[in-house]
C-alpha cells in the first residue's frame, strides 16, 4: 500500500491508518477472503465501503436472473477501512446548502433531483434495515443547522425564503430558528439563528459488514487484503479486462469501482476530477458524571463561511464530532491530493479541543475530551458533485465515486444505479439517479475546481 508502492500510481489506501471509533471492534468479516484467490469473475467491484457493499448487495441479494453472475468485491486493506469505516455517521440530506451551489450553475429543476434523490436515502435505509434487521444503531432525529455569522445566516435564510416561494417540495418540514430558538432548543451558545429539519444517523461500519454478510450469503466472494495495482488499458479479444492485483491477475467481465478517494490511481483519466482530500473526526464524552445539557439532534455548526463543523449525538451519550477544515484549509500538503489516513491533522484536532465547552450552553462545566481521534480521506470532486455511471470509453466499466465529505445519503443508490448498470445493462437515464450525477468525458476537463 502507499507506504510500499512507490513505482505504484497514486493514490492508494495507505499501511497503518488511524483507528476510528466505528472501528474498534471489527466484524469477523474484516479480514475475510471467501476463497483463494480467482482468476476471472464476471463483476468486478474494487472497493470495499459503502458503495461496493451496495453494489454487491444489489447484484446478488436482489438479483432477478435466474443464474447470479459470478461477483467478486477486493478491498485493499480491512472491509470497510476507507472513508466509510471512519466517517461522522451522518445520514443528512442536504436540502438547501448544495442546492444553492446547483441551482446557480444548473437551474433548479436539476438541482432539486439531488435534493429528491438526497431525501429519498432516509426513507431507502429506513425500509432496507428494516427488512435484513440490520443492526447499526439507525436513529431518525433532527439536524440543527446552526450559523454563528449575521451574513452567512441572512443570505441562507434568502436562499431559503426563495425556496419556500418557489414551493420546493422538500422544504416542507425544514424549520427556520430564531436566535432565541437555537438557544432554547439547540443550546448553540452563539449562534444567530439557523434551520432544522429530519435526519438519520447510524454506525456505518456495522451497516456495510452486514450487507456484505448478506451479499456473500448469496455468493458474493470477498478479497480483503487485496491491493488493486492495475486495470488494463484493453479488454482481452474476449472481452475480458485483465486486473493485476498483489495476490495475482484476475479477468473480469465488468468492473465497478467504486474506490472513491483513491479512483485516479487506477483510472488516471479522474485524476482533476475526483482528488484525494483528509479529514478529521473524534468521539467525545462528558466527563464522568459532569453536568452537562441532553443536545436534542445532529448539529451542523457554522462558524463562518468555509468553517464549519459537523456532530451527532450517539445513544450512548457520546459525540462524533469532526470538520474544522478551516484550520488547515491553507496548508495543502496537509490534507489536499493527501490520501495518508495514518496520520492525525493536530491543528484540526487542537481546536477540537474544549468545543463543546465552548459550543454548548450547558457543557462549560462537562470535562468534556475526546476519547478517540482518527483522519479519513474523502474523494472531492471538482464540480462538487458524484460521478456515476459508465466510464467514458471502457465498455464494461462502471463508476461511482467522488462523494464528498457527503456520501450517506447519496452513495447507498449510486451503488445500486452501478449495480442494476453492470448487471442489467440499462442506461444512466434509467437509473433514476439525478441527471448531474452522470459522469462523462467533459466532466474529466472540470472547468470549476471545487476541491480546495
Ligand atoms: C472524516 C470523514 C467524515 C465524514 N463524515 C461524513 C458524514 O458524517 N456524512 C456523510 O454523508 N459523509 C461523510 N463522509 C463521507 C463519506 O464517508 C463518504 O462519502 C462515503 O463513505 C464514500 O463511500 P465509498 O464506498 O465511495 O468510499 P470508501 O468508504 O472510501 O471506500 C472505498 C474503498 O476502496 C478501497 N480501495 C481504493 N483503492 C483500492 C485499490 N487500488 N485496491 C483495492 N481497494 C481499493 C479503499 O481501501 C476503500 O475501502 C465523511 C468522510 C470522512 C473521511
Amino acid at each position: 500500500m502507499a507506504s510500499s508502492t512507490a513505482q505504484k500510481p497514486f493514490p492508494q489506501p495507505a499501511e497503518g491508518s488511524t483507528l476510528s471509533f466505528w472501528r474498534t471492534k471489527l466484524d469477523p468479516l474484516d479480514d475475510h477472503q471467501t476463497t483463494s484467490f480467482p482468476t476471472e469473475t464476471d463483476v468486478l467491484i474494487i472497493g470495499g465501503g459503502y458503495v461496493g457493499a451496495s453494489a454487491a448487495y444489489h447484484i446478488l441479494a436482489e438479483n432477478k436472473q435466474e443464474t447470479p453472475p459470478r461477483v467478486t468485491l477486493v478491498e485493499a486493506r480491512g472491509l470497510c477501512s476507507g472513508a466509510t469505516g471512519r466517517n461522522g455517521g451522518h445520514l443528512r440530506p442536504d436540502i438547501y446548502s448544495a442546492t444553492a451551489l446547483f441551482n446557480e450553475r444548473h437551474g433548479l429543476e436539476a438541482a432539486a433531483e439531488v435534493v429528491r434523490f438526497e431525501v429519498s436515502h432516509l426513507k431507502v435505509i429506513e425500509d432496507l434495515v428494516r427488512k435484513e434487521n440490520i443492526d447499526c444503531e439507525l436513529t431518525f432525529t433532527r439536524s440543527y443547522d446552526m450559523y454563528l455569522d449575521e451574513d452567512q445566516l441572512n443570505k441562507a435564510k434568502t436562499f431559503y425564503d426563495f425556496l419556500v416561494n418557489e414551493g420546493f417540495d422538500s422544504m416542507g418540514d425544514v424549520t427556520y430558528m430564531t436566535q432565541s430558538d437555537t438557544q432554547k432548543e439547540a443550546h448553540v451558545r452563539d449562534a444567530k439563528g439557523g434551520f432544522s429539519f429530519p435526519t438519520a444517523h447510524l454506525w456505518p461500519y456495522k451497516l456495510v459488514t452486514q450487507l456484505v454478510r448478506i451479499a456473500i450469503s448469496h455468493g458474493l466472494n470477498l478479497q480483503t487484503h487485496t491491493l488493486v495495482s492495475e486495470v488494463a488499458e484493453t479488454p482481452t479479444a474476449d472481452g475480458l479486462w485483465p486486473v493485476t492485483t498483489d495476490r495475482g491477475v484476475i479477468h473480469a467481465r465488468k468492473i465497478i469501482f467504486a474506490t472513491n478517494a483513491y479512483t485516479s490511481a487506477l483510472a488516471p483519466q479522474y485524476a482533476k476530477a475526483i482528488v484525494p482530500c483528509k479529514g478529521v473526526c473524534t468521539q467525545i464524552f462528558a466527563a464522568p458524571g459532569a453536568p452537562h445539557q441532553n443536545l436534542p439532534g445532529t448539529y451542523a455548526i457554522r462558524l463562518g463561511t468555509g468553517a464549519y463543523i459537523y456532530q451527532i449525538t450517539r445513544k450512548d451519550g457520546s459525540l462524533i464530532v469532526g470538520g474544522a477544515s478551516h484550520t488547515f484549509k491553507n496548508d495543502l500538503e496537509e490534507w489536499h491530493n493527501n490520501p495518508d489516513d495514518s496520520k492525525l491533522i493536530d491543528v484540526a484536532v487542537n481546536f477540537l479541543k474544549g468545543y463543546m465547552q465552548r459550543t454548548f450552553l450547558g457543557w462549560e462545566d462537562s470535562g468534556a475530551e475526546a476519547k478517540h481521534i482518527w483522519s479519513g480521506v474523502m474523494g472531492y470532486s471538482a464540480d462538487s458533485l458524484p460521478h456515476v455511471g459508465s466510464v467514458p470509453g471502457k465498455p464494461g466499466q462502471f463508476i461511482a465515486a467522488g462523494f464528498n465529505g457527503h456520501g450517506m445519503p447519496v452513495a447507498f443508490l449510486s451503488g445500486k444505479a452501478v449495480a442494476d448498470m453492470a448487471q442489467y445493462s440499462i442506461s444512466f437515464e434509467d437509473t433514476g439517479l439525478p441527471r448531474l450525477f452522470e459522469t462523462s468525458e467533459a466532466r474529466l476537463e472540470p472547468i470549476y475546481d471545487d476541491t480546495k
